[in-house]
């Protein structure tokens, strides 16, 4: 957590103090400073490292914010149920191994085969400029198009090529 998580949105240190309210309110803030990370850079000249710096804090943006929409449509259309669904959330992060438990769970409910050896095969495209998978790329992003032969990041910077060079000129 960052400085900015603690001043606006401090994660709660114990089960008992969460509410719904507080995770969206975290979740918001994490998803706004990831958000805020990835504009400032558009567009600029950046070394592989710093570019997939920027595909992470777009990732944590966009996870971020479908985590805090949740939140927020549970308070209003479950509000008895909110804070027990915020603190059963909360509990399965602070218990890190929960998570894949869960996840293995949640696939079977859905009749898929977590053991599949399909989940150990690299059967995907990847982005000709980034490298990122075309399993990885943002699935919301506008310019998210399965099948082309750039991330949404990457097609992004092209459409700000111009602007840069311009930029650049003066
Ligand atoms: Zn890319």
């Amino acid at each position: 957590m960052t400085t900015d998580t603690d001043k606006f949105a401090p994660w709660p240190t114990e089960v008992d103090e969460v509410t719904a309210d507080k995770l969206a309110r975290s979740y918001t803030v994490m998803g706004w400073q990831g958000w805020t990370r990835w504009t400032a850079t558009r567009g600029k000249d950046q070394s592989e490292a710093d570019k997939n710096l920027r595909e992470m804090c777009l990732h944590i943006a966009i996870d971020c914010f479908a985590v805090a929409d949740v939140l927020r449509n549970v308070q209003i259309y479950a509000k008895d149920h909110a804070d027990e669904i915020a603190k059963d959330v909360y509990a399965a992060l602070d218990e890190g191994g929960a998570v894949g438990e869960l996840l293995y769970d949640f696939l079977r409910s859905y009749g898929i085969d977590p053991a599949e050896d399909e989940w150990r095969e690299e059967a995907v495209n990847s982005c000709v400029t980034c490298d990122l998978p075309e399993d990885e790329w943002p699935p919301f992003d506008l310019l998210f198009a399965v099948g082309s032969s750039k991330c949404p990041d990457c097609k992004r910077v092209d459409l700000n090529e111009q602007a840069t060079r311009q930029n650049a000129e003066r």
